[in-house]
């Protein structure tokens, strides 16, 4: 087997909302949440309806054929942007990919632009283009000779980065991986302005912070940010793989076979990310996000522990900034039954279900005090 993830020696053998168990049958608290893409659950009723049903009609739906989940999901998709258009695919790093070429192509239109602004302690994904786009050098370093350049400046200084050569800009309105920052409303203006005066396009990375999990379907247009292109995955087909990019029909389209994707927008997928989103509009999930978001982190704030220094949060994308290393933090958490996961070598990420409920906040706060104080200082 490769050794790619290294590996947290637990197998999960069942789970049920926030709550999973391992095969020896110990219970677990997950705020791990197949890294957010659990976003509504373990088994939940109404995404595992839809999944049944679907299994009893074709798996999948050559792309040029009509289908009636599929085009369901791409219209409910396309209201999220302008004369919204969309494109399937099945992952986070191919919405990613996807999302680079489209921006290549009609940037390519508005005049020869060469430069590509990302940002530092970005994450995009790992295949060539995503890859380019992510910031961590460690990620990259067997890779950065044959990958396309892209400058990455810090957050705040991204506005004045940009120029009439600039191509696009690509950012996470709350940054995950690299440790749970968020875009603050006055840098996601001066990005947009600036765009809109310099004609680039914005491609804004939704994969983890979307789809409710930061109180809002899109976290971007709740700061501010407007782009033109948006990429999302992870929790929109409840932890089934699935990636999707919609974007301003007004800016263009992907050339003539200019892209593709064999199971992308596959019925079941589509048929599980329609009921995502009845779910999400029906129980007014981001505002459960934000209510259960301020909870668990007042909670949190109580801890008064030395190693602490920063609380970070936007919903239910959690960051507990340490002046520990994080991975031991995450693995003494799992030895007492939490599961969260690291975000850069010093952050503790917590990415809770919508259906986490204040008793599992209270307990992962307990167990995380309990073992910030069996450290020694
Ligand atoms: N972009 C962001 C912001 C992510 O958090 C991730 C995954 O963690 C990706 C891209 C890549 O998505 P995937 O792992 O589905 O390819």
């Amino acid at each position: 087997m490769s050794n790619i993830y290294g590996g947290r020696g637990l197998e999960i053998s069942s789970g049920i909302g926030a709550e999973v168990k391992d095969s020896s049958g110990k219970y677990y608290i997950d705020f791990l949440c197949g890294n957010g893409s659990e976003l509504f659950g373990h088994c939940h009723p109404a995404l595992m309806k839809a999944a049944h049903e679907a299994l009893n009609y074709p798996w999948t739906c050559s792309p040029g054929l009509q289908n009636t989940a599929r085009d369901g999901f791409r219209k409910i998709l396309s209201g999220l942007m302008q004369n919204g258009k969309v494109f399937l695919c099945n992952s986070g790093t191919e919405a990613i990919e996807a999302s680079i070429k489209l921006a290549i192509s009609i940037s390519a239109e508005r005049g020869k632009r060469k430069k590509i602004i990302a940002l530092r302690r970005a994450f995009h994904g790992r295949t060539m283009g995503a890859l380019a786009m992510t910031f961590n050098p460690v990620y990259k370093k067997s890779w950065s000779e044959f990958l396309i350049p892209v400058q990455h400046v810090k957050m705040e200084e991204a506005a004045d980065a940009i120029d009439n050569d600039t191509a696009f800009v690509i950012a996470e309105p709350m940054q995950g991986e690299g440790g749970v920052f968020p875009m603050s409303e006055v840098i996601a203006r001066n990005i947009t302005e600036k765009c809109k005066r310099t004609g680039t396009l914005i491609i804004a990375d939704e994969i983890q912070s979307g789809w409710g999990r930061c109180g809002a379907i899109l976290a971007s247009h709740d700061i501010g940010l407007e782009p033109d292109i948006v990429a999302l995955a992870k929790g929109i087909a409840g932890g089934l793989p699935i990636g999707v990019v919609v974007w301003k029909g007004e800016i263009g389209d992907f050339p003539a076979r200019g892209h593709g994707s064999t199971y992308g927008g596959n019925p079941v997928c589509a048929s599980v990310g329609i009921a995502s989103w009845q779910l999400l509009l029906q129980e007014k999930l981001p505002d459960r996000a934000v209510t259960n978001g301020n909870t668990f982190v007042s909670m949190l704030r109580e801890i008064n522990s030395p190693f602490i220094t920063e609380i970070r949060h936007k919903g239910l994308l959690i960051g507990v900034e340490l002046t520990l290393k994080s991975e031991p933090v995450v693995k003494a958490l799992q030895d007492k039954g939490v599961l969260a996961l690291p975000a850069g070598p010093q952050v503790l990420r917590f990415l809770p279900p919508f259906v986490a409920e204040e008793r599992h906040f209270r307990e992962v706060t307990q167990i995380l005090k309990n073992t910030l104080e069996e450290i020694e200082p």
